[in-house]
């Protein structure tokens, strides 16, 4: 697995990135479960993948869990357990991945891969799921990742505007700009619009501009450089 998301970045984002990357391989646990092998290659790679949205924001990103989980595939999930206090799920039964509050993350070995295979496609499962850990570092889930306050307020108030269009739009049967998935929650919007920051940043900076400007402030520039018009 090449991370075509680094072929991106600059030396400097290069070398923080690596840095981060050390730091993570040092604090988490990173478990395969069943049949899948991961090689010291394949769990740096994870650990860069996951620390891509850190770049910025830097090391405090990786505070308030330690384990990473990998499945080779989708895996299933009862649906009870969406009960429980802190648990976020992904879909329905069949998830790709998944962040406990306090907990590991889990993600999908197939669907890293897919996503490294078509990185322009708009989905980055470990984005999505690192944007819920980041979002739950101030202890709430709920779209807003911890910013000083002058930006924070700036960042409910814009986000919100665009989580409201967007699940009428959605509601009343619309065309989804980006996956309809954004819709459910204030906290899933932020992740998914993660995933175009990282994949499809010229859809999102179309669809909802104000959002992309607060998404390339938190995580810099897009490592891809925008699709030429
Ligand atoms: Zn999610």
């Amino acid at each position: 697995m090449a991370l075509p998301w680094l072929a991106g970045l600059d030396d400097g984002r290069d070398a923080r990135l690596q840095a981060l990357a050390a730091r993570f391989l040092q604090q988490k646990t990173i478990t395969p479960v069943g049949d899948l092998r991961l090689d010291q290659q394949q769990r740096c790679q994870l650990a860069a993948l996951c620390c891509l949205p850190l770049l910025e924001f830097g090391e405090n990103g990786l505070h308030g869990w330690s384990q990473l989980i990998v499945y080779p595939g989708a895996f299933r999930v009862h649906r009870s357990h969406v009960d429980a206090a802190g648990v976020l799920h992904e879909g329905s039964d069949e998830l790709i991945g998944e962040a406990w509050d306090a907990g590991p993350v889990i993600l999908s070995w197939a669907d890293v891969q897919a996503d490294c295979a078509d990185p322009r496609a708009g989905f980055c499962v470990a984005a999505h799921e690192i944007a819920h850990k980041l979002d739950v570092l101030d202890g709430v889930l709920d779209g807003t990742p911890p910013l000083p306050r002058p930006w924070q307020r700036e960042w409910a108030r814009d986000f919100q505007q665009a989580f409201d269009a967007f699940a009428t739009q959605i509601e009343h049967g619309g065309e989804a700009v980006i996956d309809p998935y954004a819709a459910e929650a204030p906290e899933e919007f932020f992740a998914v619009a993660t995933e175009y920051h990282f994949s499809d940043p010229a859809t999102l900076r179309g669809a909802m501009p104000a959002v992309a400007a607060h998404l390339v402030r938190l995580y810099g520039e897009p490592p891809f450089a925008p699709a030429p018009l």
